[in-house]
């Protein structure tokens, strides 16, 4: 999906897909981008919890591109419910506060109107468990 804001190509071979805007590692390149000095997902989450300025917009442009993009969708596919899992979403409020509030101002469709976003429960071994029940149960 093509967010507002997305310029960089993407791996799938797209130019400005969300994941260029609200992965990880895209928001990792866009603080180092703007001054910050950490490396990896949980450096970055860890400073913007701890009030890092660049880290916070990081993780804010980063909730506020994955809520666009779930009101998106949930008006495509009309969904009441998206569940985010993977070690990013594990960001805490930097990502979900941002993240809630663009999705409550894109969804304005009644039919969408009622749309929650929730953390996955299994967390980033959400992943994993679904693989594993893949090869166990098969598809
Ligand atoms: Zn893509």
């Amino acid at each position: 999906m093509v967010v507002p804001g997305g310029t960089e190509p993407c791996t799938c071979g797209g130019i400005g897909c969300l994941e260029t805007v609200a992965s990880g590692p895209a928001s990792v390149r866009w603080a180092r981008s703007h001054g910050w000095r950490g490396a990896t997902g949980v450096e970055l989450a860890k400073a913007a919890a701890d009030g890092d300025a660049v880290a916070m917009a990081a993780l804010d442009r980063a909730g506020t591109a994955l809520g666009q993009a779930i009101a998106s969708a949930a008006a495509l596919i009309d969904v009441d419910l998206a569940v985010i899992g993977g070690g990013f979403a594990q960001a805490g409020p930097p990502l979900w506060d941002p993240l809630r509030r663009a999705a409550e101002r894109h969804a304005r469709w009644s039919f969408v109107s009622n749309l929650r976003v929730v953390p996955a429960e299994l967390g980033a071994a959400g992943t994993l468990v679904g693989a594993g029940g893949l090869a166990i149960y098969g598809s």
